[in-house]
């Protein structure tokens, strides 16, 4: 008989539950089978987030095949190729997968159990991916909460599971010939070549534990302190580890465990809580994608000007710090936690533009797109998601460039525009006095724009536009 391992953002060998199950359960005599199903509907061609997610699926097999494992390929409709793939193999009789608990991937585990158990096909699906599961996480009442402190609160209480070592197998995972595994590769092997990342992307299991130990080594207990500040660079970029599965969620925890309690360690821990939230929210409200959670917000009136929207995806807003931010995501496929939030409070509230625009921007862009965290992010900025803070929480850009990056380090880095511009003006340029502009040889308004919008007036008109809303 035939068992097949459904590989998705489950990209590792160790301490992947599926499977690690399949390798306990099955007899010598089966086949098995490693698969990954490429589904055209689920690619966001040209975009970071795809190149990223196919270099590092392309990185895996490379380490699966090492490792006398042949990853196979199935392309096209996932119902069509599956039932393609069951009449070539009628002894295919059991599939393991990782699920994926929200979302679009949400929707085909759901269409895809239906179908293996219509076809006598045996379902082992299992919670990998998040510390705890959607629905582990529950009030006394067993509601589901919806803000995060209460949340984590309990979650701290609930137990844990331990990272489990893969141990070596000796298991037998062959080629198999077969069309439908050759179309696959062909379309994989298509994708792979077009893949065009403009920056050093380094992938895999083995880089996934070097930046885990690092981390670890090098800022974990400042990271309290240490998160907030861009050009320090002190955060863990482990968001793309985890958005793959290249990294357990398990080993990462297994590690904080192993280190003395410390104000950075327990800030860390909060970070993954919310990771887990924002993952629980998105089960909870599944057309939060498109749909304010909160819906009295849901007639907001948001802008949708095109020009105001280029100038904030270039970088080219006049506020430094929010400039610097774009042109790190858009030099690098990631962005700075702190900034992620300036930008995103700036365009929705600066600019009032839609929120699922920039979210939408942010997927093309990230390399750690995360559908449940970006626009548990997106919607937290807007003031229409889960937090209890209210819609007057608006982020002056000018106080937070002068808080978060005060002599200007990380703005010069992204602006080299700016790059001689004195620590008194670099948060606010465009108040450089003539004289100065010429000495250093910039001209404000030209060489780097003035400021699209009068900062100091957005308050009132965010209230009342929020208001109208309320009303
Ligand atoms: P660290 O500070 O080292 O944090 C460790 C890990 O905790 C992260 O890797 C991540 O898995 C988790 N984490 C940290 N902060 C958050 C958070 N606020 N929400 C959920 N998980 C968190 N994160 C993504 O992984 N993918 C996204 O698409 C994404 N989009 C965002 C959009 C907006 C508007 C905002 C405000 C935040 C977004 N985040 C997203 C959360 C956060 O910015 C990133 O997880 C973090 O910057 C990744 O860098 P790091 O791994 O160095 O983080």
């Amino acid at each position: 008989s035939k068992t097949i391992m459904w590989f998705r953002k489950d990209l590792r060998l160790d301490d992947n539950t599926a499977f690690n199950k399949m390798l306990e359960d099955s007899h010598d005599t089966e086949e098995l089978i490693c698969l990954f199903q490429l589904n055209p509907l689920q690619f966001l061609e040209d975009s970071y987030n795809h190149d990223a997610f196919f270099y590092t699926l392309s990185t895996f097999y490379e380490h699966a095949k090492t490792n006398n494992i042949e990853l196979h390929f199935l392309y096209g409709n996932v119902e069509e190729k599956f039932a393609e793939l069951k009449n070539a193999f009628q002894d295919w009789n059991t599939v393991y997968f990782n699920k994926d608990e929200r979302g679009f991937g949400r929707e085909r585990d759901q269409i895809m159990t239906t179908f293996f158990e219509k076809n006598q096909i045996q379902v082992c699906s299992f919670q990998d991916s998040h510390i705890h599961g959607v629905e582990e996480i529950k009030k006394p009442t067993g509601e589901s909460y919806k803000v995060f402190t209460p949340y984590f609160r309990k979650w701290l209480t609930m137990p844990k599971r331990m990272y489990q070592r893969t141990t070596k197998n000796d298991r037998s995972f062959k080629k198999l010939k077969h069309p439908l595994f050759d179309e696959g590769k062909k379309h994989f092997n298509q994708i792979v070549e077009k893949i065009e990342l403009p920056f050093d992307y380094e992938c895999g299991e083995v880089a996934a534990e070097a930046y885990l130990k690092e981390f670890i080594k090098s800022h974990l207990h400042n990271y309290q302190k240490g998160r907030d500040y861009p050009f320090s660079n002190q955060t863990s970029k482990l968001s793309r580890f985890l958005r793959t599965g290249e990294l357990s969620i398990r080993k990462v925890w297994y590690a904080l465990n192993a280190e003395p309690d410390s104000d950075g360690r327990q800030t860390f821990i909060s970070e993954l809580c919310w990771r887990d939230f924002y993952n629980m929210i998105y089960f909870e409200n599944p057309k939060q994608k498109t749909q304010e959670i909160k819906e009295k917000y849901r007639q907001l009136q948001w802008s949708y000007n095109r020009e105001s929207f280029e100038r904030w995806k270039e970088g080219k807003t006049g506020f430094p710090i929010v400039d610097a931010g774009m042109r790190q995501l858009n030099q690098t496929g990631w962005m700075h936690n702190r900034l992620r939030m300036i930008v995103a409070s700036f365009l929705t509230k600066d600019l009032m533009i839609d929120w699922r625009m920039g979210e939408e921007y942010f997927q093309q862009k990230l390399i750690d797109y995360d559908a449940a965290s970006n626009i548990g992010g997106w919607q937290w900025a807007a003031s229409t998601g889960t937090d209890a803070v209210p819609y007057f929480r608006i982020f002056n850009p000018t106080t937070q460039s002068e808080k978060f990056d005060p002599h200007g380090e990380f703005i010069r880095q992204f602006i080299p525009e700016l790059k001689d511009v004195p620590n008194k003006y670099i948060h606010e340029p465009s108040k450089m006095p003539a004289e100065l502009q010429n000495a250093i040889n910039v001209s404000m308004g030209e060489d780097y724009p003035d400021p699209i919008v009068d900062h100091s007036k957005i308050r009132s008109e965010i209230l009342a536009f929020f208001k109208t809303a309320s009303s």
